[in-house]
């Protein structure tokens, strides 16, 4: 088989996972001034931005304050560094333009590209713009072809494919980040959106933005927006074992029956409810790793709702203008659930039960409709060909309760049979079936900067190898 290129390392996406491995592993292969290449496959021409922070308007801010947004474990205040130097705001506990952020992911790989060369002139790294679409093993690696028709070859490859949206038709949204401009509807369409958490809330920025004229409603079945960061969390932190706590208790229902004790202690201590939620935060993957699928599924059915709008908290300036907006009849919030979605040529029709009302149904025919339900979290229904090839294959196999991928906590994916994949690794949003809280930063970049490790671990240990083409798996393409 021609093989185009062959490297050390190969990292699949160039969002945000792809771009702090990438900076991870070039930071400290240049200090161990051993040769070593490294490719990175990214669709998109510019790296770091991916699905979050290429955000299109300045409206959209972080929802983590800049303090904890560093792409650096053992540099907390990179990103501070970063904005001071640009002349931007740096407060700590500021919520940053999510575009900046994406600059600041940009221009990270780039500085570590450029100090990993002058430090170690036996490196290399070169990013090709290509979509991976196949992925097979071969004797000492992986091959992994791209729908450019090239073939790359490697030691070892990781995994940053990032959040999976099903596509967009006219006037029925199921990705708001790619491909979609509010401008090019008339402003005085009318706009329903689905689900009312942080994508809602960045779309309701961004029509009003536009000055948008045309009713809009926000339907959601909890019919509550997400609630906002209170500054003194940050300072007046709470600490409590919580695994150790479900170690004892092993019940969802007295795990929230001491949180709701614990939030009367935690208001005494003058801390907010907010630095309860946070104390939860070092502490959710080892829980959600104990729990069994029964107890995780009546999480998901009973508790989620309420988890996300206390977890997933947005900037007190954004909560403040969105309560504005609110009153000012900006938008309405229905209380409802969302039974079907019919498109007709010039409307999309939008079928509901309005929740405590007879279980009747009704429907909205409306200009626009912006599915703000979040991503695709089943991997199984994921269209992106390397991902649905390598589930046919069995090369990978998808996570606990469909979600992500099956793989260990760090990074090594499995195969269909539960065998550990070698030097094949993954990180982020796929690791939500195993870990849960696999999505923000702060978890991105302790993945990131473990999976480098790893690798460069690999790299190093591995002996010269001869080609060796026994047991080489097939592309088809
Ligand atoms: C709207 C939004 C706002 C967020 N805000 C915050 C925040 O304020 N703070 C925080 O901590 N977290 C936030 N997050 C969460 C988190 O930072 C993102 O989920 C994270 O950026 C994900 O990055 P990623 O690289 O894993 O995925 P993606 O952003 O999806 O990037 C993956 C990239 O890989 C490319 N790719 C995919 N498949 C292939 C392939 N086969 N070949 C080549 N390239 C490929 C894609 O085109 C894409 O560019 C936010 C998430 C979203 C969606």
């Amino acid at each position: 088989m021609r093989v185009d290129k062959e490297s050390d390392v190969l990292i699949v996406g160039g969002g945000c996972s792809g771009s702090l491995v990438a900076a991870n592993l070039l930071k400290m292969a240049a200090a161990s001034k051993r040769p070593i290449s490294i490719t990175l496959l990214a669709k998109e021409r510019i790296l770091g931005l991916g699905v979050a922070y290429g955000a299109p308007s300045l409206s959209h801010v972080l929802n983590v304050p800049s303090q904890a947004m560093s792409a650096y474990v053992e540099e907390p205040d990179h990103l501070l560094r970063w904005l001071t130097a640009r002349g931007r705001d740096a407060d700590p506990l500021g919520f940053i333009p999510r575009q900046w952020y994406g600059q600041y992911l940009s221009e990270l790989v780039d500085d570590a590209e450029k100090e990993a060369v002058r430090q170690n002139p036996s490196l290399s790294f070169e990013v090709v713009h290509q979509e991976a679409i196949e992925l097979a093993s071969r004797a000492n690696g992986w091959l992994v072809a791209t729908g450019a028709g090239q073939t790359f070859s490697a030691k070892q490859v990781v995994l940053a494919s990032g959040l999976y949206f099903h596509p967009n038709d006219r006037r029925l949204i199921r990705n708001p980040w790619r491909g979609f401009d509010p401008a090019s509807f008339s402003k005085e369409s009318s706009v329903a959106l689905v689900g009312s958490g942080l994508s809602a809330v960045d779309m309701l920025l961004w029509l009003s933005d536009l000055d948008w004229k045309g009713p809009i409603a926000v339907f959601a079945k909890n019919g509550q927006m997400p609630l906002a960061h209170n500054r003194m969390s940050f300072a007046k932190k709470v600490t409590y074992d919580w695994s150790a706590d479900w170690d004892r208790l092993q019940s969802l229902a007295c795990l929230f029956g001491l949180a709701r004790t614990r939030l009367s202690g935690t208001k005494l201590q003058g801390a907010p409810w907010q630095s309860l939620i946070d104390s939860f935060r070092p502490h959710t993957q080892v829980i959600w790793g104990k729990m069994d699928t029964h107890t995780r599924k009546r999480f998901l059915r009973h508790l989620q709702g309420i988890w996300d709008v206390h977890r997933h908290r947005i900037a007190p300036e954004v909560a403040s203008r969105i309560q504005t907006l609110q009153e000012r009849g900006f938008f309405q919030i229905k209380k409802a659930l969302v039974t079907g979605i019919d498109q007709t040529e010039a409307k999309v029709v939008l079928r509901y039960k309005v929740l405590k009302e007879a279980p009747k149904e009704a429907e909205s025919h409306l200009d626009l409709v912006i599915s703000c339900m979040g991503l695709e979290t089943n991997y199984g229904r994921v269209e992106a060909p390397l991902i649905a090839s390598s589930l046919k294959k069995g090369l990978m196999k998808s996570g606990p309760l469909g979600k992500g991928l099956l793989a260990l906590p760090d990074g090594h994916l499995l195969d269909a049979l539960g065998k550990v994949q070698p030097r094949l690794f993954t990180l982020g949003f796929s690791q939500h079936g195993n870990l849960w809280e696999s999505v923000a930063v702060p978890e991105i970049r302790s993945q990131a900067r473990a999976i480098a490790e790893n690798v460069l671990k690999s790299s190093v240990a591995s002996a010269p190898e001869k080609e060796d083409h026994r047991g080489e798996g097939n592309l088809a393409l």
